[in-house]
């Protein structure tokens, strides 16, 4: 892709290039974001999010492009004079210093007198909650409150962009819920411009109004959670972002309209725009395919129902070996393995791209 000029986004990243060792892990890369947008980089390990991320926040220097920042480049400017304030991953807090003084850091760093940091650093712990900690000892905190803690650091100053790598892995499941939602609500309320790197699809549905999925350096699908889960732009991004069943097919006749697809289970309709001959993958969320006969119908052999409360998976195989998920909402039974099942789904729901080479 030919990098375009910088436009009028907030963050405007183009045309980035980096390599390590000879060996190109990311070229041609554009980012755009808005001011008060949170935007996650999801992909898996060692698409470039961590990458992209340094770039943006000066720890690492690109070989080519440009990333401009509220309309100044700030492409040559060292870290320290971005002013963009990065959570990491394990927080990086300093254990020896109270929690006081591990968010008065950033200030005194920028060159803010002792006693002037007394009051910014009040109002950020109690952002965050943690003002009544502001004595103790961070080696005294739990993992959830020392996350707190290096969100205050990094809100303290002020920051014109937020950068958040991966802030939530080392916490469990029910406290990463939390902090998700706390998260969420603070920087939207402040209106702070952030950027979360995760590679976990669920976390980034979760916090973010656009997503960028990333794969092998290159972003695959930048959209809002609806349009990435409803219309996966491309087959990684279908399997990436949420379940699916997948079936391999040839496209047999396209009025531009409607597709009909030769598969291992039989013919089957989806959204047209392909030539004939075409071949292609065709994917139906889980929760979209229920028992019965529907526009698309196929038939598939019951492998293991899966009770989980709110909803009940089925996971069948189809004609062809293709595996088959659906998902009923509530517990329901009455349904044992082996059983031959019909599964049905509309051409409205049906997503289909061409298959990689
Ligand atoms: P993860 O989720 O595992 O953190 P990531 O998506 O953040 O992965 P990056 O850390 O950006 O991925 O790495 C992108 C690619 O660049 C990988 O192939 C990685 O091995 C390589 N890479 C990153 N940093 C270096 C480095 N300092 N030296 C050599 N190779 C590197």
């Amino acid at each position: 892709m030919t990098p375009q000029a910088p436009g009028r986004h907030y963050l405007d990243v183009w045309g980035v290039a980096k390599s390590f060792r000879g060996t190109r892990v990311m070229s041609g890369m554009n980012f755009r974001m808005d001011r008060g947008e949170l935007v996650s980089l999801l992909g898996p390990s060692g698409c470039g999010k961590t990458t992209l991320l340094r770039i943006i926040a000066g720890l690492m220097e690109a070989d080519e492009g440009d990333v401009v920042l509220g309309g100044r480049n700030i492409t040559r400017l060292p870290a320290h004079r971005r002013n963009i304030s990065v959570v990491f991953q394990n927080y990086a807090l300093f254990p020896h210093l109270s929690v006081a003084e591990n968010v008065a850091f950033g200030l005194r760093a920028r060159g803010t007198a002792k006693a002037a940091c007394a009051q910014p650093v009040e109002e950020a712990l109690s952002l965050v909650r943690m003002d009544a900690f502001a004595g103790r000892p961070v080696s005294a905190l739990s993992g959830g409150q020392q996350q707190r803690v290096a969100v205050a650091r990094a809100l303290v100053v002020q920051p014109d962009l937020l950068l958040l790598d991966e802030p939530f892995s080392a916490l469990d499941r029910k406290l990463r819920e939390t902090m998700q939602v706390e998260l969420k609500a603070l920087l939207r309320d402040r209106g702070i411009t952030a950027i979360f790197v995760t590679h976990d699809q669920e976390e980034a549905m979760g916090v973010s109004d656009r997503i960028a999925v990333m794969n092998a350096g290159k972003i695959e699908q930048f959209a809002d959670p609806s349009t990435l889960y409803a219309r996966p732009a491309t087959p990684f991004v279908m399997d990436f972002v949420g379940l699916s069943t997948r079936l391999s097919g040839r496209v047999v006749q396209d009025d531009g309209a409607r597709s009909i697809v030769e598969t291992g289970c039989g013919l089957l309709t989806a959204p047209g725009g392909f030539a004939p001959g075409t071949p292609v993958q065709i994917g139906v969320r889980p929760e979209l395919i229920s028992p019965g006969e529907g526009e698309n119908t196929i038939s598939a052999r019951l492998r293991d129902v899966m009770v989980l409360g709110a909803k009940t998976v089925l996971h069948g195989e189809a004609a062809g070996s293709d595996r088959v998920m659906c998902e009923l909402p509530g517990i329901r039974g009455g349904m044992t393995r082996g059983d031959e099942l019909r599964l049905g789904w509309s051409v409205a729901d049906t997503l289909i791209h061409e298959a990689a080479a």
